[in-house]
Formats: structure tokens, sequence, C-alpha cells
């Protein structure tokens, strides 16, 4: 009692189908600083998503269920590329943050505002950037899809599983392979999940109950925590909330461009290790969820691939195999380190299996490993000319011996 709040009182508007339409709304900006480097977005997700979102066009969406947490992403995104020089304007329902500075209108199917007609009229006033709350029909996802083409940056919603599905879902409503070609920048995916307490977070072995839906042995490269429950958590383990997402950038992919449906494109994304899934986030963030929210939180489907995945491509780790007997391991080509990063990930397996062999105590951790192969990748494309680098592992000397060739 007491307390002061800043309350915003906006009056907007916007010229419609017929005449002006004002919207008047009182917002409380109490919970407006929603940051988008605050969301817990993993770098490779954030910083290719933070590119597209300073291009001066293209289609830019955001997926996931109801209560993912698609709203804190999509204005922590108007926040990052709001300039005052910037002519932007949404379409929302309803407004759940107010911005200084930016142009918000409420949809009202009662009085005839749909985000479709509201676009339509948006359009005539040439903004930079448009916000439409949510893509719900085939009119509004053509306008905002003609709008990307011709020069705005439109920024939008949907519902969708994971984000590669977003393509089937655009193919239903109507959008042409070529435009989203043309004009499809990424679609990030997310998912709410609880946060660990960190009074009371500490390090366990899951059951194999937990384990098993994503592994056929058990992962020993990774370490898991919980919360054991504590006053702050109320004894739940869990305080808060954190996320998972994953990011699809459609021209990163061969078989996009060549008409692939969405399977055969998850099979790319797998195949390649060209993007990290909602899953692979989520291993990232054992420190801050478990593996049961991760297994709570991501479609089924997902999971499944996740551990076809690991038995076709990873024998590694667990599986003493012949390669790991002979003290050789496996060749891994890289040819873009930015994109490949599980690729990286299953070498920093390799690297990780073949030290365990020989006991080696000084094992690198994961970032310094990922940093060391991209910078030999850059350094050898730089002085060979190639393209792709096969980095070769094996056991020498009492160390874990790697080979660079450059090929091609
Ligand atoms: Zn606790």
């Amino acid at each position: 009692m007491g307390q002061k709040y800043n309350l915003d009182f906006r009056v907007a508007t916007c010229p419609a189908i017929s005449g002006e339409n004002v919207t008047i709304r009182i917002l409380d900006s109490r919970n407006a600083n929603v940051g988008l480097e605050k969301l817990n977005h993993s770098p490779h997700v954030l910083d290719p998503f933070k590119i597209f979102l300073k291009s001066a066009a293209g289609m830019v969406l955001v997926t996931g269920p109801t209560g993912s947490g698609k709203s804190s992403t999509l204005y922590g995104a108007l926040q990052y590329i709001y300039d005052p020089t910037l002519k932007i304007i949404t379409a929302e329902d309803p407004i759940e943050y107010s911005f200084p500075g930016i142009m918000q209108t409420q949809i009202n199917n009662k009085i005839g505002l749909s985000f479709s007609q509201l676009l339509r009229s948006f359009l005539r006033l040439d903004p930079d950037v448009i916000l439409v709350g949510e893509i719900r029909d085939g009119d509004t996802a053509q306008i905002g899809f003609d709008a990307a083409q011709t020069g705005h940056l439109v920024l939008s919603t949907l519902h969708t599983n994971d984000a590669i599905s977003t393509l089937g879902r655009l193919d239903d409503l109507g959008i042409d392979r070529a435009q989203i070609a043309a004009s499809l920048s990424c679609v990030l995916a997310q998912r709410l999940v609880r946060r660990i307490c960190p009074t009371c977070l500490a390090d366990y072995v899951p059951s194999e109950e937990e384990w098993s839906p994503l592994f056929s042995d058990y992962p020993t490269h990774l370490t898991f925590f919980k919360g054991e429950g504590c006053s702050d958590c109320d004894f739940t383990g869990f305080s808060g909330r954190t996320l998972l997402s994953e990011l699809f950038v459609p021209s990163d992919f061969k078989s996009f461009n060549k008409g692939a449906g969405v399977d055969e494109l998850k099979a790319e994304a797998i195949e390649s290790g060209r993007m990290k899934t909602m899953v692979d986030d989520g291993l990232l963030k054992l420190g801050d969820t478990t593996i049961s929210e991760i297994l709570r939180v991501v479609p089924h489907e997902m999971i499944q691939m996740f551990r076809k995945r690991g038995s076709r491509s990873a024998p590694g780790a667990h599986d003493p195999g012949p390669a790991s007997s002979t003290g050789r391991g496996r060749g891994f080509m890289i040819t873009d380190p930015a994109t490949e990063g599980i690729r990286i990930d299953q070498m920093y397996e390799e690297y990780l299996s073949l030290a365990a062999i020989i006991q080696d105590e000084e094992k690198i951790d994961r970032e310094l490993f990922h940093r060391f192969v991209t910078d030999n990748f850059q350094d050898l494309t730089k002085t060979t000319g190639s393209h792709s680098i096969l980095f070769n592992f094996e056991n020498a000397d009492g160390g874990v011996r790697i080979t660079a060739v450059p090929l091609d």
C-alpha cells in the first residue's frame, strides 16, 4: 500500500478502413523491462537472432504454444530494435507492454479491426518495422510476407511445435515457398521451463527412467542438477522460470532452396548438425533446469529424433568399439563452425571419451574446445583456401591428438 507505480496513458491513432481509429489504453509498465539479453537465450540462438533484427527487411517469427514466453521475446526484440529514427508500428491483442516512441494499436474485431485490416492500413504509413501480435489466418500471413518482401521488417508469432514445423504451417496458410524463401529470415521456437532454485541446487545422478528417453546409455559426459528443496523455494526445488529455444535459419539449409518438406529439413538439421534443437539447448542449460523439465516441455518427436541421432552418430563416449580400442577416434568434417555447433559438441564428446581412456586429468572445457575448433578452422581455411576441414582424433603420447586436414 502507498506504493507508486508509473502508469502510461496512451493514445494512438491509426488511419483505418473507415476514417481514423483511436485507441486509448492505460498500461502498467512495471513489467516492461524485458531486455532480450535477460531472457536467457543461449548465444547460438541470440547472436544470429540479433543480426536478423537489425536487418532492414524480412520476416522474423517467434513460435511456441500459449504460455511459452513468446511475447517476452517479441517485446525484447522490439526493445532491441528500437531507435527513434525508425517508424515502428504494432498491432497487438492485447497490448501487454507499452513502449514510448512506438505506435501500438490494439486489434478489435467488434469494430472490424483485425490483424490483417490493421496491417493493410499500416502499410500506407510506410513504417520501417511492423510487429503483428500473431499470425492467425492466411490473410494476415500474406500481407505480412508481402510487407517483408517490400522493405519492411516484420515481427510476429505463430503457434507451431518447433521452429522447422513453421514451414508446414505457412504452407497451410497459403504462402508460397518462393516467397518464404525470399522473406523468411528466421524462426525462433521456445518453451518455458522451471528454473532450479539456486540456493539448494546440487548435482545428482538421475534415474534410468529420467535419462533413458534421451540416451541409450547413461551420458557420463553430462552433469545433472536438481534443487534439493529449501525454505527459499518452499521445498519445491524450483524458483522462477527460464527458457529453452532454438533458431531455424532457412538459408542455412541446402534442401530448403530445393523445396524440401518439413521432414526432410528436420533430417538435414540432424545429419548436418546445422541446428541445435530445444533439447540440445536444454542439455546446455543443465545447471538451470532439470532433465525432467526438458522432457516435460519439448515435443515428443524432438526427443525421439535426439535419441535416434545419438545412436547413429555418437558411438564414442560409452561404446568401447573398434575405434577407441585401437587408440584412434573418428573424423569430423567441419565446413562452417558457426552453424555446426552440434557436430562440434559431438567432437567434444569424442575428445572426452579418448581423454577418459588415457585418464587425461587436464581436460579442457566445452567452451574452450569450441573456440579451439573455430580458431583452427579459421586459420586453416585462410592459409590453405580450403572450405572444409577434417578433424581426426587419436590417442597419442599419453594425450589426445587432434589433426586437422584441409579438404577441397
Ligand atoms: Zn531451494
